[in-house]
Order: C-alpha cells, then sequence, then structure tokens
C-alpha cells in the first residue's frame, strides 16, 4: 500500500475561541497542548506508519508561508511534502490537498488536525482493513440514547442505536474512489460533514473500524482540557503501550589480551592491547546495546548476535547498535538519553571520552548533551585494576518516536 495522507487544519474553530476566552487569536489546531502544537501530534502518529510515504497539510492561507518554512520535510514532520490553503468548505480544502498528493498513490487518508489523541494501534487497524474495501473510517459505535427533537426542542422521536455509529478520523479510501467522489462533488458541490460522505454519494463501500481508543475531536475549550488530561496520565496519545518512557540497563566485561585492536564505544583506543571477543569486543556498545534492548523487552545481545554465527566473527559492535536502533524506530520508540560508566585501568580515557562521547552520541542520532560518559579505574584491584579486563555499564532511556 501506498499512502498519501491528508491532514486539515484549514478550519476556523470559532466555537473554540469562543470558549477560550484567552483572547488568543489562534486556529486551535495550532494552539500549544501541553508543550506544542496540537496538529503536531497526529502528524507525529501517522509519520510513524511506514505505508504513509506523505502528507499533505491544509492550512489557513495567512499561515501557509510561515508553517511551509517550519515544518516541511523538518523533523518529526519530514513527511509533509506541501502546505496548502483551505478552501471554503471541508471537501475544498480535500480537494486541493488531494490534487496534490502522489499520483501514484494508491490510498488517500484523510485526517483532521483537530483529533490530536489518534493511537497508532487505531492507525493500523484501519489500515489493514482498508486493504479489503473501497475504504475504511474509524468510529465508534453509539453508546448513549439519541433523541429526535424539533426546533422548539420538543422529541419527535428515539432513534434506534444499534446501528449508529460516531464517525471520526482517519478515513481512507482508495485513490481511485476519492477521484471519482470528487468528480462528482464538482458538478454537486453539497456540503459533507465527512469524506466518506462523498465517497457513499458515489455508492462506494466503506467499512467502519472500531476505535477503542480515545480520538475526541477537539471543538470547544473543554474538549482541549479533557484531552491535556488523557495525555497527562497516559491514557491516549500516540505511545501505544499507554506510556511515553522506558529504561532498559546493561552491562558487559572483555578480558584484555596483547596484540589486539581495542575497540570502545565504536573508537580505537589501542593497537598494542584489546577487548578478546567474537565480535570486535567492544563493551561499552555492547553494554548499550543490552540496555536498548532491555528497555524494549527484547532479550540480549546474545540473542540477537550470538557468538556461535560466524557471521559475527570480528564484527563491528557499531552495526549491531544500529541494527537494534533501527529495531526499535520501527516500533515507534527511539533513545532519547543513554548514561553509561566504564572501568578500565589503561590507557587513561580523559583525552579521549569527547571523542567516544560524539561517536555514540551520532549511532543513537541523539544529541551530545544527552549521552554522557564516566570513566573509572579500579585502583589496581581486582582483573580490572590489574588491566586484564574491561567493563561498561550504561542505561537508556526510550521515548515515542514522533518520526
Ligand atoms: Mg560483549
Amino acid at each position: 500500500m501506498k499512502i498519501s495522507a491528508i491532514v486539515l487544519a484549514a478550519g476556523a474553530g470559532r466555537r473554540f475561541l469562543r470558549t477560550a476566552k484567552t483572547g488568543f487569536p489562534l486556529n486551535k489546531v495550532f494552539y500549544p497542548l501541553k508543550s506544542r502544537p496540537m496538529f503536531t501530534y497526529s502528524l507525529g502518529t501517522l509519520s510513524q506508519s511506514r505505508e504513509i510515504r506523505e502528507i499533505v497539510l491544509a492550512a489557513p492561507s495567512d499561515l501557509v508561508g510561515t508553517l511551509r518554512k517550519k515544518y516541511v520535510r523538518k523533523g518529526f514532520a519530514r513527511k509533509i511534502s506541501s502546505v496548502v490553503a483551505g478552501g471554503k468548505e471541508r471537501s475544498d480544502s480535500c480537494l486541493k490537498a488531494f490534487q496534490r498528493t502522489r499520483r501514484d498513490a494508491t490510498h488517500i487518508l484523510i485526517h483532521d488536525a483537530a483529533r490530536p489523541l489518534l493511537s497508532v494501534v487505531a492507525l493500523r487497524k484501519l489500515i489493514r482493513f482498508a486493504r479489503k474495501s473501497d475504504g475504511a473510517i474509524l468510529g465508534k459505535p453509539v453508546a448513549p440514547t439519541i433523541k429526535q427533537a424539533n426546533q422548539n426542542n420538543q422529541i419527535e422521536a428515539t432513534i434506534p442505536r444499534e446501528k449508529m455509529w460516531e464517525a471520526e478520523t482517519p478515513q481512507i479510501f482508495k485513490r481511485s474512489i476519492l477521484d471519482k467522489a470528487f468528480r462528482f462533488y464538482k458538478t454537486n458541490p453539497a456540503p459533507v460533514s465527512d469524506d466518506a460522505g462523498l465517497c457513499e454519494r458515489i455508492g462506494a463501500k466503506i467499512v467502519l473500524v472500531e476505535n477503542v481508543t480515545p480520538n475526541i475531536k477537539i471543538t470547544t475549550f473543554s474538549d482541549f482540557c479533557l484531552a491535556e488530561k488523557l495525555l497527562s496520565n497516559g491514557t491516549a496519545g500516540t505511545a501505544k503501550h499507554g506510556i511515553a518512557q522506558k529504561w532498559g540497563m546493561g552491562y558487559d566485561v572483555h578480558r584484555i589480551v596483547p596484540k589486539r585492536k581495542f575497540m570502545l564505544g565504536g573508537i580505537k583506543i589501542s593497537d598494542q592491547f584489546g577487548a578478546l571477543g567474537h565480535s570486535d569486543g567492544d563493551a561499552l556498545l555492547h553494554a548499550v546495546t543490552d540496555a536498548l534492548l532491555g528497555a524494549s523487552g527484547l532479550g540480549d545481545i546474545g540473542d540477537w548476535f550470538p557468538d556461535s554465527d560466524k557471521r559475527y566473527r570480528g564484527a563491528s559492535s557499531a552495526d549491531f547498535l544500529r541494527k537494534v536502533v533501527k529495531h526499535i524506530k520501527d516500533t515507534g520508540w527511539k533513545p532519547v538519553h543513554v548514561d553509561t560508566t566504564i572501568h578500565l585501568e589503561r590507557p587513561k580515557l580523559a583525552h579521549i571520552k569527547e571523542k567516544i562521547r560524539s561517536r555514540l552520541a551520532r549511532l543513537l542520532s541523539l544529541d551530545k548533551k544527552n549521552v554522557n560518559i564516566k570513566a573509572k579505574t579500579h585502583e589496581g584491584l581486582g582483573a580490572i585494576g590489574r588491566a586484564k579486563a574491561v567493563a561498561a555499564e550504561a542505561i537508556v532511556t526510550l521515548g515515542m518516536n514522533h518520526g
């Protein structure tokens, strides 16, 4: 599946401004939710899907320039391929964004920026269902009793709710179906409140996919406060495990022998003597790799790169680390901090610690300030003190990978 996503952030959000009473003259989706603009949350979630190759953002016309400069192909928003000015109705904005999507996309996914709590789990489920139909949308079976009333709020009927669903976004459609729906819309431009509505008009088969995770639409300021609460206590958000951080520890020790290259933290620190091992024997990188596996509940380095396997003889430990980091990122997490201690008698590391720190930061795609290296000697005590061994410890923090 090759999916192009459209995120709609062009609505005026008048009800929100009225209820917020903050005098904050900003479209609600750009309003800071916790510490960053509301619309960035769903961008983070959408970016985590491998099938989604690009995101086209529809924004208010006065913000298009700023948003282009700030977000297109940058950081967590690196999948944003373009920002377009929204149109008069929802479907007009959608159509303008649709025209900017890649022609080779097989599916188009449409999401409201005002639903920041979209979870990775719900997104994956939706995409799975989309394979078997013209389209699929997230939704929830209606729980409350629904009344139909006249203009004076007098009840006319109680609507049986058994067959009723509340529609959410994202909604995903085959490109060809949406294309047909837009052609129909151009000649019959009656407004609809969601995108499935357009496709229903041309008789497309769209399935409802039950979303069991919170995905509220922020309409009023109290919705906003609720979203903030749900994000704070870990009930919602992009965290598919319900928590936003995980920790892991790692430890490794290697015997030191003469006439071997000594690798530590991916840096050669001696030619005369070095750590014995099946691979290059880099105790620090092994400890960090184990800490990453620990935080992810993925076993240890021996499970992943067994020393009984010939392929790993003399292997670069930096490659082990890269492989594990990639796997973790694909599962929606990433390293955010690492602290380490090296136990080594000689050579002294004072002059080389910064170099190891930079190398480790690069391997983990971290800023240097989030990488720490501590070095200890054992004052002549034990095997490490006699310079017969090197040991390393690491503790790693993982956070959500927003792309
Ligand atoms: Mg080792």
